[in-house]
């Protein structure tokens, strides 16, 4: 295992070697595959505030050297042109580049740069993972509500879930018969009772392989009413658009690990490695394909721990658990966790909203129906801002009503969760020992 380890590292670290970063970080005079792994160890963890630091360094000099004509300033941080899978294609002199955007824990546009063939890597190994439940399994007999060009949803908002809407993708369901589907559990359950108040016919057991949900948090009464649904397995697909898949559940009910192309560690609050099973920490990632963005112990901020499992799929890679956000995340007399809900209001205003003069913002709850909205931007008192953040966040939080939102403009200091991870969200009700 560990001898793979070496060589893979080994090869990654050589591809890169006209990176400007880490030019300056690897010792390329000594590095061997004796010494490899140690230099992996003593490489920095790579946050995405300290990427952001580094952009202009950080990147392949054959992807500077493609895209000399462009403003990267634009390419990386102008949103108004991205499509709606939140990506773009830069045509270089020699070729084409995608930048994928993604959001941190505050919501902010972050860019990714791969290349076509990253991203065949990224999605095949996926592909494998779904092919497994059955092999009659591709990418067009799916119904995908995220990161696709699904035809049927081009012309439709599928955050709003209009009737009219449901009701022309579940007519297309009962003719087209999908064999899988991919969205967020929200997405399974407003579907699920459309169907259900209505009484429709939809699914037979085993019409659908599985069903696929990206993010954490199903609530039992969703996980219920789901099942009655769509008739089959949910299974998670635990990822991020910077590497894809991170790790993916099998027929047993296992979260394994994606070792193909990238090497998943867990770190504790001092960036050192956790070498045993069973303990809580941070998840970087290394990504072995990627060398014009490379992520080497890339930091998302995502919790977990590692079981040492031997499962009956026969799939030898590590196990993990995703650990559960804690209840000083809990937005308190709604059913919902704060980080999440804010996250996601957030991205909406960055990315549809174009609200570009954010430089931090954090969400507090200091009473039962009261929420402090702290927030540095270049325009205060900005009505049009405050409107969509409560128009957004009504649009997941029906509660909200009965909240009342104090806006306070100027610098501020992010608070910082257990793991010292900037969040966007924290509750002060909860005091914790
Ligand atoms: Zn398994």
């Amino acid at each position: 295992m560990k001898v793979d380890l070496n060589y893979k590292l080994l090869k990654l670290f050589r591809k890169i070697q006209d990176n400007r970063y880490y030019s300056q970080v690897i010792n390329y005079d000594s590095l061997s595959i004796d010494n490899v792994y140690d230099t992996y160890l003593k490489l920095p963890v790579m946050g995405k505030s300290r990427v952001f630091d580094n952009i202009y360094a950080y990147l392949s000099l054959e992807f500077y050297d493609d895209c000399r004509e462009y403003d990267l300033k634009k390419v990386f941080f102008d949103v108004e042109s991205i499509s709606r899978n939140h990506d773009k294609v830069i045509q270089g002199i020699k070729q084409e580049w995608i930048i994928e955007f993604t959001t941190g824990s505050t919501g902010k546009p972050f860019p990714t740069v791969k290349t076509k063939a990253d991203k065949v890597i990224e999605s095949a190994y996926l592909l494998r993972q779904r092919k497994k439940y059955d092999h009659s399994i591709t990418l067009e007999n799916g119904f995908k509500f995220l990161h696709s060009y699904q035809p049927e949803l081009l012309d439709i908002d599928i955050w709003k879930f209009n009737d009219s809407d449901m009701e022309k993708i579940v007519n297309g369901w009962i003719e087209n018969k999908p064999k899988w589907m991919l969205a967020t559990p929200k997405i399974y359950s407003k579907y699920a009772s459309y169907i259900n108040d209505r009484s429709i016919e939809v699914f037979n057991d085993n019409d659908l392989a599985f069903i696929e949900y990206t993010s954490q948090g199903i609530l039992k009464e969703e996980e219920e009413l789901i099942q009655k649904t769509y008739k089959c397995k949910m299974v998670n697909s635990f990822g991020a658009r910077e590497c894809w898949n991170i790790a993916y559940e099998c027929k047993y009910g296992n979260l394994h690990l994606n070792n193909n192309y990238l090497h998943v560690d867990l770190v504790d609050m001092d960036n050192n490695i956790i070498n045993e099973y069973e303990k809580e920490g941070n998840i970087i990632v290394t990504h072995f394909s990627n060398t014009t963005m490379p992520l080497i112990k890339y930091k998302f901020g995502d919790i977990a721990k590692k079981k040492k499992v031997i499962c009956k799929c026969g799939n030898e890679s590590d196990v993990i658990e995703i650990c559960k956000e804690r209840d000083s995340s809990k937005l308190i007399n709604t059913p919902y966790y704060g980080t999440s809900i804010f996250r996601r209001v957030m991205r909406g205003i960055y990315f549809h909203d174009y609200i570009a003069d954010i430089k931090n913002i954090c969400v507090v709850q200091d009473g039962g129906y009261h929420l402090s909205v702290y927030v540095d931007k270049a325009i205060e008192n900005d009505i049009y801002f405050e409107r969509r953040f409560y128009e957004r966040t009504k649009s997941i939080v029906d509660e909200i009503d009965k909240f009342t939102i104090t806006f306070i403009y100027g610098s501020f200091f992010m608070p910082e969760t257990a793991n010292c991870k900037e969040t966007i969200f924290k509750n002060m009700l909860h005091i914790t020992p």
